[in-house]
């Protein structure tokens, strides 16, 4: 059997909790930010009433219809906040 310091130990431990900890969180923040890259791309803003509607880039539509108020619109990016 191989001695062990309690010291040591307890390091390896923290360093393994440590690292687990971090990988998760970027795995967390990775996938958020996909999540976050597909929405941008199916929205689409009204630029008469400003609601925000989803039409799938499949449909590859370049102007949809406001479910609101039946304003055609382009498709364009949403800006930023
Ligand atoms: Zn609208």
């Amino acid at each position: 059997m191989i001695p062990i310091p309690l010291g040591s130990l307890i390091i390896f431990f923290m360093a393994v909790g440590v690292t687990v900890v971090c990988g998760l969180w970027f795995l967390s923040f990775w996938r958020d930010r996909k999540r976050e890259v597909y929405r941008r791309r199916i929205a689409i803003q009204c630029r008469i009433c400003g609601t925000a509607y989803a039409c799938e880039p499949k449909h590859k539509l370049v102007v949809t219809i406001c479910p609101v108020c039946r304003t055609p619109n382009e498709r364009n990016k949403l800006q930023q906040i």
